[in-house]
């Protein structure tokens, strides 16, 4: 058998005002092309860029969030190549003295080493229209950040994970929002194949791959071609592919430039950008509570592993979960289970975001508790999740609709009679012990209160009446 061994590369657009080296909006999605540009970002002669600190700054949150070892200059350099959609015919990019080298993710109670992370520039697009090539050139120049791992993903699945991690991650930072729908998260990834124990195979690229469900997919693939030809006895060869969704296939793409081919020189219109000591320890303390910590925390709440998990790596419910939390009202496990379990499904049914309803933490929470105090039945709470999301109060809602829980047990007793009465052979096969039948007697009690029964109560008054134990 052989193991797959997987390295990535992944590319994040940083949400800064403006590009890396110019005054232009850094955010080209859904402005008309070619609106965001300027003489330093189209390459025209003459113009000369200016470094953002924004985005230096965003890079080292990375750097410090990943553990990385962060030099005291930053040097910017030339990687030049032809490219239709890169004006200058070079990118600005960094070489050896990137902004970070070494750190880890962890991911399943293990690290995924970090190689290095660089600041560069991203180039535009090109669009092929009818025999046609345009040109947009709205992202030249944005800024982004190239972070390189080791090879140390073993599975498609640990690939497609590691990049939702760290897609929570700069999230959680605050410096990407990391979609890939909108090119702002991209990844290669390279594979090989080797037997366990045995040096590394020869690899292959996958270029461009803009989901997660891509990248998953496109090593699935290459796993399969792989270990066909290894078992033919034929040789991998060494190559740059594509990937294509609609088939599910890699195809060769060109072949791969060496590193000498980019003929890389530190960019003379940029001095070093110095990174002072007192900078970086202002820029760690200002971190916010990373998606691990977060982990750590909840389940020391008494919050299940899973949920836990699930929770951490989910930035707005996990910003809007420590908000419901801190009024002490609700329990942490149960404010976990209502909102992965009822509030994502509805909000999934819905096709809406979080934000976008109108629902806070403290209603939430506020329902939670009214649940978890046995003064509303599950099935009420649920109810009243979809109400809650426009903005209404649970309390007054289950007030004015008299939706408190039925726990009169005179009340509920005579109810049982009624219904035993009314049901008589349902009646008759539980007391012949087909304890089954129960449950047809006590939906109709459930439906008779509207569901505001305690489902536990109302079944050892449907024993006692019917003399089952
Ligand atoms: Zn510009």
């Amino acid at each position: 058998m052989f193991e797959a061994v997987i390295g990535l590369e992944v590319h994040l657009h940083l949400k800064t005002r403006t590009k890396m080296f110019c005054g232009c909006p850094a955010d080209p999605f859904g402005a008309p092309p070619n609106a965001h540009v300027c003489p330093v970002c189209l390459g025209l002669p003459g113009a000369l860029p200016v470094p953002n600190r924004k985005a230096v700054e965003y890079g080292l949150r990375l750097a410090l969030a990943l553990g990385a070892e962060v030099p005291d200059r930053l040097v910017f350099h030339r990687k030049n190549y032809f490219y239709p959609d890169l004006p200058k015919n070079y990118q600005i990019s960094q070489y050896d003295l990137p902004l970070g080298r070494g750190g880890a993710l962890p991911l399943e109670g293990r690290q995924v080493r970090i190689r290095r992370l660089h600041l560069e520039e991203d180039a535009g697009k090109s669009l092929h229209l009818e025999g046609r090539t345009l040109l947009d050139l709205n992202r030249a120049g944005s800024p982004l950040i190239e972070l390189v791992t080791e090879p140390d993903l073993r599975t498609p699945e640990e690939a497609r994970l590691f990049l939702q991690r760290i897609q929570a991650l700069v999230q959680t930072l605050g410096i990407s929002d990391a979609s890939p729908e909108e090119g702002k998260l991209r990844a290669d990834v390279n594979i090989s194949l080797r037997r366990p124990g045995e040096p590394l195979g020869t690899k292959v690229e996958v270029k461009n791959l803009n989901s997660f469900k891509g990248v998953q997919r496109a090593l699935e693939y290459e796993i399969r071609r792989q270990t066909e030809l290894l078992r033919r006895g034929e040789r991998v060869k060494q190559a740059t592919l594509g990937f294509e969704e609609g088939s599910g296939k890699t195809y060769p793409m060109r072949t791969k430039e060496e590193e000498a081919d980019y003929r890389y020189f530190p960019e003379p219109d940029l001095p070093p950008v110095p990174v002072p000591r007192a900078w970086l320890a202002e820029v760690r303390a200002g971190l916010p509570e990373l998606p691990w910590a977060k982990e750590e925390r909840y389940r020391a709440l008494g919050i299940k592993e899973k949920d836990a998990e699930a929770l951490a790596y989910a930035p707005a419910l996990s910003r809007f979960l420590d908000q419901a939390l801190s009024f002490g009202l609700a329990s942490p496990q149960a404010l976990a289970n209502w909102l992965l379990v009822d509030l994502v499904g509805l909000l999934n049914e819905r096709g809406l975001a979080l934000e976008a309803t109108r629902l806070t933490p403290l209603a939430f929470a506020r329902l939670v508790a009214l649940f978890e105090r046995g003064e509303i039945t599950s099935r009420v709470a649920k109810g009243l999740l979809p109400e809650l999301l426009e903005g209404q109060d649970p309390e007054a809602l289950v007030r004015a609709r008299g939706l408190g829980v039925v726990a009169d047990e005179e009340a509920l007793r005579r109810l049982v009679e009624e219904v035993i009465a009314a049901m008589p052979e349902a009646a008759e096969s539980v007391r012949q012990g087909k304890i089954k039948a129960l449950d047809a007697l006590l939906g109709q009690v459930m439906r008779k209160t509207q569901g505001q029964a305690r489902p536990d109560l109302v079944r050892r008054l449907l024993r006692e009446a019917l003399g089952v134990g």
